[in-house]
């Protein structure tokens, strides 16, 4: 069974500052003819009928795309792959790429969640962001998609963002409730390299966030969101209750996955692998009736152990220790007995007989934790 299917549309208007995501500038020809591909790559996929429990049209930015189109790849995997009974239907969208009529076509395609990335509430940290809309259009985004009749809407936020202070967070999260979204994803700006906005750090030009304000940040969503009735499911979520998203669990449980599309990963029949990131490549393999991959890893059992201890760590109840034996045959606690001792000793881990989760304090700096288990 397949846990879930990514569909990667790879354009956006414009570059942000901080992406390293594949995106290229939207061309509305080059945008038909790799839908196109992405319908025969969904078809090359099909003949197993595979079943999804989600599905999220994730990018760049699907919804520079005539909804037309985003519709039409809904239909092609409706024809090939068996939906789920209750499947979470995901479209990122981006305030100012939405309107009201695109929006009810990808309702009426299916789509039954809509991810806005909203990033942040003042114009001149979307400004230093790069990102193409202003607090305006965010605010019309989030109507026009309860207009449409979406009623699962996740928003995503990003702090830490270079001349941000506490008070601009406070303000961007008090206003996000107002919107009273189901879920919200909230993460700190990576400075990748090879963007702009690493280079303008380099040249001196942007100073970035203290690490002690993004960590103070981070508390203040957890503490935030937990009084505004919302559950903090993973590190970086918050969902009402039931609104934890299919998809993203999925991840973090370590199921299989399929993306289709250029630079989507999957993981399948303990095999990882990448399409081309290219497009003319893509569609290239495609047209000529090939897979489009590029590179293929075969998952180790030792390793598949490994991620599936340090993905179920980012939950927030922590990696099931039932799940974990009734998968893999041995408990975690007898596989990495010294490593989860020194860290219970240090006060960063802590256990029952149910579940191994990080210490509440340690969450904001989990990563340095996951190492101990790679
Ligand atoms: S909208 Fe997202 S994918 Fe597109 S350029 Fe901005 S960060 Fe990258």
């Amino acid at each position: 069974m397949v846990a879930g299917l990514y569909v990667h549309i790879p354009f956006c208007l414009k570059k942000c500052h901080y992406c390293d995501f594949v995106s290229y500038p939207y061309d509305e020809e080059e945008a038909r003819a790799y839908c196109d591909a992405l319908i025969q790559e969904i078809g090359l996929y099909g003949a197993e009928r595979k079943e999804v429990a989600s599905i999220f049209i994730g990018g760049g930015t699907p919804t520079c795309l005539p909804a037309g189109n985003l519709a039409a790849v809904l239909e092609e995997i409706n024809r090939f792959f068996n939906l789920s009974r209750g499947i979470e239907i995901t479209v990122e969208a981006n305030p100012g790429t939405v309107d009201l009529a695109g929006l009810r076509v990808l309702r009426a395609a299916g789509a039954n969640r809509l991810s806005l990335g909203i990033q942040a509430s003042r114009d001149r940290l979307l400004h230093v962001l790069g990102r193409v809309h202003t607090s305006a259009e965010a605010v019309e985004a989030v109507h026009v998609a309860r207009t449409a009749g979406f009623d699962n809407l996740n928003i995503d936020l990003i702090f830490g963002i270079p001349g941000q202070t506490m008070i601009d967070w406070q303000q961007t999260l008090r206003q996000i409730v107002d919107f009273e979204p189901e879920h919200v994803a909230a993460y700190n700006l990576q400075i990748e390299d090879g963007t702009p906005l690493k280079r303008a750090v380099a040249q001196g030009k942007v100073t970035p966030c203290p690490e002690e304000l993004e960590l103070a940040m981070y508390r203040e969503a957890v503490e935030f969101f937990a009084a505004n009735g919302f559950i903090h499911y993973e590190i970086s979520n918050f969902a009402r209750p039931g609104r934890e998203s299919i998809h993203n669990l999925g991840y973090w449980l370590n199921r299989p996955y399929l993306g289709v599309g250029a630079g989507a990963h999957s993981y399948l029949g303990g095999c990882r692998f990448a399409n081309v990131t290219d497009i003319t490549s893509y569609v290239e393999k495609i047209g000529r009736g090939n897979l489009p991959v590029a590179s293929r890893e075969v998952i180790l059992p030792e390793t598949e152990m490994a991620e599936t201890v340090f993905l179920g760590l980012r939950l927030i109840q922590g990696l099931d220790l039932h799940a974990f034996y009734q998968r893999f045959g041995r408990p975690v606690k007898e596989i990495y007995r010294n490593e989860i001792d020194r860290l219970i000793k240090l006060g960063l881990l802590e256990d029952n007989e149910d579940f191994l989760r990080l210490t509440p304090a340690v969450l904001p700096l989990a990563n340095e934790v996951f190492k101990a288990f790679v």
